[in-house]
């Protein structure tokens, strides 16, 4: 998939105000910190597009953008940063997940982990929800430039020696990207290719397949 256009759309805490849901969605959420700003700005090419390092926190909505006047990319809070009050990250826990379990036209869940450190358990936690809730998702590994190929494969072992104790017997998709040396851009690209070919207006009230 070529990038032709990356527009910023709306950022907002009110569900209702999201686009109508007519578009296919993907969405982007990982620990604050992972490289959230500099992997969707480097998939889609646009330097700046979602604000870089940002006081962590501080990213609180729900960010939509239009690529390509054809798909939603969807920027959402980062979880688990220490700086914020226990009743606002609740607040920021409860719209993902109200987010998450109720946008009809979400593809897929792009979950950002880092790729340098060992499996954490915050983010084996956001896994396991997904896992029990069905939404699909898919692992991103980040700045995997600063690994060695075995460090490569050590990851994604991890993740699935991880994921095998807490009792899952198939594993998500793993992507390995890197926003400075830009590994995995086609991957991810090609990936959400097929998926918005694919997507079917849903029907008012329709849930999508895993939602039933
Ligand atoms: P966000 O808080 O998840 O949106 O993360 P940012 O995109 O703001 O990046 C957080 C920090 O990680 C910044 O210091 C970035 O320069 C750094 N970073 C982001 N992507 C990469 C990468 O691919 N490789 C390396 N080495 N550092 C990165």
């Amino acid at each position: 998939m070529q990038i032709k256009s990356a527009e910023f759309l709306i950022s907002n805490t009110d569900l209702d105000k999201c686009p109508k849901p007519d578009k296919p969605e993907y969405a982007f959420i990982g620990r604050s910190n992972v490289g959230k700003s500099s992997l969707i700005n480097m998939l889609v090419s646009r330097h700046g597009l979602a604000k870089t390092s940002q006081t962590p926190g501080k990213t609180q909505l729900v960010n939509h953008f239009i690529i390509n006047k054809e798909w939603y990319l969807v920027d959402l809070p980062g979880y688990g940063f220490a700086q914020v009050g226990k009743a606002t990250r609740a607040g920021f826990a409860r719209m993902i997940d109200a987010y998450l379990t109720t946008r009809a036209n979400l593809l897929c869940t792009f979950v950002l982990i880092d790729g340098r450190i060992a499996p954490q358990k915050i983010d084996l936690d956001f896994i396991t929800r997904l896992g029990e809730q069905g939404i699909p998702f898919v692992l991103v590994f980040t700045k995997t430039e600063k690994l060695k190929s075995g460090g490569l494969q050590n990851i994604q072992d991890r993740y699935k020696a991880a994921l095998t104790e807490m009792g899952w017997d198939e594993f998500p998709q793993m992507f390995l990207t890197s926003a400075t040396s830009r590994a995995g851009q086609k991957e991810l690209l090609d990936f959400i290719e097929p998926l918005n070919k694919a997507f079917e207006i849903p029907q008012m009230g329709e849930k999508r397949p895993w939602q039933q």
